[in-house]
Order: C-alpha cells, then structure tokens, then sequence
C-alpha cells in the first residue's frame, strides 16, 4: 500500500505517498504510542468529521500527549487530502504518534507526529448484498479491564488483540471475530459495535471497556427516530439463544446484519428482519445525503 501514487499530509504538508516514511525507532512503532481514526467520506464530504477528529484529540489525552493540530486544522487538512488526491468516495486515515527522539519507555518530550491519509473506497455492497450478512466465531481474546488500557482510546495498541482475534477467525473460515470483554460479557466486533433484536427491542452493550462508536451513537438516534425502543446493558453470549436479529454499525461496516455466530458451545443463526433491514436502509440514505425518507421492511 505504500508504493502507489497520490500524496499523504504530513506534519503540516502534502508529501508524495511514497515519501510519507517514518524512523525505524519510532516510539509509537516500538511501544504503540500512536492514535487513529478511521473516517468515510461520501459525495465528497466526510461523514460527522468534526466528530472524529474531536475524538483524535480525546484518544490522544488518554494515551498522555496532545496533538498539536486542532480538530479545526485536522478538518482542513482532511479536505485537503481528499481534494489533493480526487478522492469523492473514499476512507480517510489520520494518525498521531510519538516520534524518534527518544527510545525507551519513557519518551515524553518526543514530537507528537500526524498524517492523514486517504484512498478511494467506493460502496462494495449494495444495502441488499450486505443483507446477505456475515459469520463470526468468539474472539481468541478478550476487551481489557478498563484498569488495564485506556480502552476508550482508539488507540494503535489496542488493535493488538483484534489483529490477532480477526485472523483467527479468517483463518477459520469466518468473517470476523465476537470480541467478549474480560467478564464474558459481549463487547463488539474486532472493528465495529454490535446490536441484538430481541422480540422488536434493540439490545446493545454498555460502552464501559471500548469505543462507543460514531455509528453506534448515530444508528440508536435513527431507531429513535423510527420509535424503537434501545437498551444499554450487560448482555451474555448465551442470550443470543433469544435474540432473533443481530447486526454490527461502524464506519467501515456501516450496518452489517450477521447471520451466524459459533461459539465454543453453540452456534446461533439469525435473519435480517424489519428492524436491521430498515436501519441498514435510513444509514445509507443518511451518509448518502438522501432525503429522510426510509425505505420500508423489505422482509
Ligand atoms: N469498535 C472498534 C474496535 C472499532 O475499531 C470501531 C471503528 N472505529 C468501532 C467500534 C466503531 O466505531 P465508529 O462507529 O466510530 O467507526
């Protein structure tokens, strides 16, 4: 992914993509102290921007070091970037970190670094393709304790668990991971939140040990809006037992219904039905810029 062309902003200018290189003794290489986001833009604007880049900054806090681009800035370089590179439909990557000045554990007065990168990355799926769904087996580890990492940062090292998690489960044939957190209780997705239908209430877990997505917040404001009555709680794989639909919301994902989900004891089936095919359909008009007119169940 390096050797292409385009260019990448960098510490405050553009430079061409292939000359956007680091110092291999890198602090945020060694000792993850490095942060991210990951962003949409449709139509050429970037979806709740601000948002992001507000929370660039607060994962930034958690991790020790401030970045020294305000989320202002880090909009205007954003949009530079897109332009720059002919991006309309695209994936927007910002990430801050530590710099080389020093090496060992202790670098608090390195240079806080910060690149935004951006590529085309037009909608793969159709609202009806990615109602096939997908398939997830249980995560080989688990959310930390939020006494163990500052797991409200979206945070480099953070991703440790979930690279190792999602290759797992690709290598076992399934989509993507269920990540559990430290109590066995069900967290999320390796790179997205996760919602269960349970006879037409929608269940979601407690934000308490990781992100409490953009498109989480955003989805739960659209099933208001449609009336839907949402719970934040604690919620036990073994409920899957009872919970007809379930689906996953980020950035990336969007709305994603999940068909299968194979725990070491139990495996578990699920059909899209009225409440994610109409939340799959009011994201996408929303992102879209489409007129708030949800498409009805297609059941
Ligand atoms: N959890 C994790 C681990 C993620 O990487 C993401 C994607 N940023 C999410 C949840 C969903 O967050 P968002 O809706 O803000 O993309």
């Amino acid at each position: 992914f390096d050797d292409r062309d385009g260019s990448i902003w960098l510490d405050g200018a553009l430079v061409p993509w292939r000359d956007a290189k680091l110092h291999v003794l890198t602090h945020g290489l060694h000792y993850a102290s490095a942060v991210f986001e990951g962003e949409r833009c449709y139509g050429g604007r970037i979806f709740k921007m601000r948002e992001h880049h507000e929370r660039l900054h607060a994962s930034a806090e958690l991790m020790g070091f401030e970045i020294p681009w305000s989320a202002a800035e880090i909009d205007a370089a954003s949009e530079e970037v897109l332009k720059a590179n002919g991006i309309v439909d695209g994936y927007v990557r910002p990430i801050a970190w530590r710099g080389a000045e020093m090496m060992g554990v202790s670098a608090q007065h390195n240079k806080i670094h910060l690149a935004i990168a951006a590529w085309e990355w037009p909608a793969y799926f159709s609202p009806e393709a990615r109602l096939q769904g997908i398939r997830m087996t249980e995560g080989m580890y688990r959310r930390p304790d939020p006494r163990t990492a500052p797991v409200h940062s979206k945070a480099a090292g953070l991703y440790m668990i979930c690279t190792l998690s999602k290759h797992d489960a690709e290598g076992k044939g399934f989509n993507d991971a269920l990540m559990l957190d430290w109590r066995g209780q069900i967290a999320e997705a390796t790179g997205a939140n996760i919602f269960l239908v349970q006879d037409g209430v929608i269940h979601t877990p407690t934000p308490d040990c990781f992100l409490d997505g953009i498109t989480r917040r955003t989805v739960m404001d659209l099933a208001r809006q449609r009336g839907y009555e949402i719970v934040e709680r604690a919620i036990m794989p073994e409920e899957f037992g009872r919970t007809q639909e379930v689906f996953l919301t980020g950035t990336a994902v969007e709305v994603t219904p999940v068909r299968e989900i194979a725990l070491a004891d139990a495996i578990y089936h699920f059909t899209p039905g009225e409440i994610t095919v109409n939340l799959v359909h009011d994201y996408d008009a929303l992102v879209q810029g489409k007129a708030a007119t949800p498409a009805t169940s297609a059941a």
